[in-house]
């Protein structure tokens, strides 16, 4: 009588943050789909297994880590002391974590895949012979721009800066000028380095998932395999290999009945992602920016993004409800898979700017963050699907950047060229297509070990 083989674990261990658990969760369900058992390991909040999404993973097991840090501490030390508290704390809860699993599912335990930034996954994977794998939720480019940052020295670095070679490129990344691989908004160069460092310090996986595709960043990712001596899987893009939801905030789906009254590729969608926050000044040059364009436009107006906001004045509240929609959350892809869509502005994380890519859309960046900028020069200069809107939010930029992407020829061309570039990035995930034969030696490999 032939015996069922039991499925294989992989245990995923992703950082609290949005545009981490949607990719962890949609490479969950790529590898479930492979025939794994999938755990997930979170900490005490944006836990997937408590958002209202639950039941769309029955078969995954949710641990929690019992000495994971609070939001609370989050928002008081900011991201990079709040990664490098959190690894600290974290590492021998983990730990006891992964030898109960052991204990509960014998030794099946495949592999551990853990966010880059939650380093403290290795020693349990060291003390227990673990296979581990890290999975970078963010550009190629950016790991690369990252490690350059982390080869300098410290001071010669900020010495540059001050003498005024912001502008000089950066030799390994052709592209990029010192003055992108600035970590602004993270913290202090020196604790951000740290906070690198210890990334790499700690590592004995033996690969590194992106999520990207090999035609969007191809030699970054030579440069990355070169690097770090291991081997470099691009498996992206995951909202299309693993789509499923993973929002953990509730989406207003009255948008879509909204998108349904508007002409096709009129509407221009606004989005600046789960982390970014914009000042009242600006919201309202945006609005009577987009009120001018003529243009219809929904826009994400996440609750808190807007620190000491009351509300726009009456007659600019008119005018945005005749030509627009706000909402707090949109279902996204469903968003740009709309045919009334016809750009996306975007603060460029890297989630984002593959959704958009997906759906061939031409974008505004308005990058916030160090990574986004790598994301928006991209975009800009090397895919050529969008235009930076850069300097001070002005009524009139705004106005001229919707209708450059919208209504002017040259938007029309961006317009092509993400075309093109969707075609490539969904033949990636096809049989015989870079994705699908990198996620296939991956998962033969997990299977096997
Ligand atoms: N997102 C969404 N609805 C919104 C805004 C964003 O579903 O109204 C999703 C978006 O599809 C993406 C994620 O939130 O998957 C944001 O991740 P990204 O990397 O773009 O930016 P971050 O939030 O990390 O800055």
């Amino acid at each position: 009588m032939e015996t069922r083989q039991p499925k294989r674990r992989i245990v995923l261990v992703p950082l609290p943050a949005q545009g981490h658990v949607t990719p962890f969760m949609q490479l969950g369900k790529a590898v479930y789909v492979k025939g794994f058992s999938v755990t997930v390991i979170q900490g005490h909040f944006h836990q997937v297994s408590s958002s209202s999404q639950q039941h769309d993973f029955p078969d995954f097991q949710f641990v929690t880590i019992p000495e994971s840090l609070p939001e609370s501490e989050y928002e008081r030390l900011g991201p990079t002391e709040f990664l490098l508290k959190l690894n600290k704390t974290s590492e021998a809860s983990f730990k006891d974590c992964i030898g109960q699993l052991l204990v509960q599912h014998g030794d099946d335990i495949a592999c551990i895949i853990y966010d880059e930034f939650m380093y403290f996954c290795e020693a349990a994977a060291k003390e227990f012979k673990l296979p581990s794998v890290i999975f970078s939720t963010q550009s190629a480019t950016n790991q690369a721009s990252r490690c350059v940052l982390r080869n300098l020295n410290t001071k010669k670095f900020l010495a540059d800066m001050e003498d005024d070679v912001q502008d000089k490129v950066v030799k390994k990344l052709h592209l990029l000028r010192f003055k992108d691989l600035s970590v602004s908004g993270l913290g202090p160069l020196d604790r951000v380095l740290e906070l690198f460092n210890e990334m790499v310090n700690k590592k004995t996986a033996f690969a590194v998932i992106i999520n990207t595709v090999s035609c969007l960043e191809d030699s970054s990712l030579s440069w990355l395999e070169q690097e770090f001596g291991i081997p470099v899987y691009p498996l992206g893009p995951f909202h299309i290999t693993g789509s499923m939801p993973s929002s953990l905030v509730e989406e207003d789906r009255t948008c879509i009945e909204w998108l349904n009254k508007q002409k096709p590729r009129s509407v221009i969608y606004i989005s600046l992602g789960s982390v970014a926050h914009i000042e009242t000044r600006e919201v309202l040059e945006m609005a009577l920016g987009l009120c001018d364009s003529n243009q219809p436009f929904l826009w994400v107006i996440r609750p808190g993004s807007i620190p000491g906001w009351v509300s726009l004045p009456e007659e600019v509240s008119k005018m945005v409800s005749e030509r627009g929609y706000i909402v707090k959350w949109a279902p996204q892809n469903e968003v740009l898979a709309h045919h009334a869509v016809g750009g996306f502005w975007s603060h460029c994380g890297w989630n984002s700017t593959l959704e958009s890519i997906v759906e061939g859309f031409p974008m505004i960046c308005r990058p916030f963050q160090g990574e986004q900028k790598i994301n928006a020069m991209y975009i800009e200069s090397v895919w050529r699907v969008g235009i930076q809107l850069e300097g001070e939010v002005k009524r009139k930029r705004v106005e001229r950047a919707v209708r450059r992407l919208l209504v002017d020829e040259e938007g029309a061309c961006m317009r092509e060229r993400a075309l093109a570039l969707k075609e490539k990035v969904k033949a990636s995930v096809r049989k015989g297509g870079s994705s699908y034969n990198a996620f296939d030696e991956l998962v033969n490999y997990l299977k096997t070990e």
